[in-house]
């Protein structure tokens, strides 16, 4: 989809204001569903929120950006804590705080006993059944 257009659509729909800015996809945003730039208006998105939890989910982190950008804009509070911020995602039900992504939790630290390669994994694995990718010798678990 044109993000950008779907954000403008959002906003249109939502709020009935225009959003006359530009929005992107931002691989690097980890828990947070999406950022808002008030240096230049721009609004990023992270394309994992709407990877694993879908467009209505979605749609709702889309509200929340928009009520900083369009608060800000008209010169209101648009921080988390300021009352207008608060009502104005209330009135349109946006998400007050991203959905959490799976924490990434691999704590599991293997390698091959020939060739020294790491492999890190949350669950324990079966040593007699898993052996190195790279060149199928023997792992261990180092802790
Ligand atoms: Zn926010
Ligand atoms: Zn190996």
């Amino acid at each position: 989809m044109n993000l950008t257009n779907y954000v403008k659509q959002v906003s249109l729909e939502d709020f009935g204001w225009e959003f006359r800015h530009q929005a992107f996809w931002n691989k690097r945003l980890r828990t947070t569903g999406g950022r808002f730039f008030p240096k230049d208006g721009h609004l990023d998105f992270n394309p994992k929120i709407y990877e694993t939890f879908g467009l209505e989910t979605f749609r709702k982190i889309v509200r929340h950006e928009l009520a900083h950008y369009h608060l800000y804009y008209q010169g209101k509070g648009y921080r988390h804590k300021d009352r207008e911020f608060k009502e104005l995602l209330k009135q349109v039900d946006g998400l007050r705080y991203a959905p959490g992504l799976p924490a990434k939790k691999l704590k599991l630290h293997y390698q091959c006993r020939n060739c020294c390669t790491d492999f890190y994994r949350q669950c324990r694995i079966d040593l007699k059944r898993y052996r190195c990718g790279r060149c199928k010798g023997e792992l261990h678990l180092l802790k």
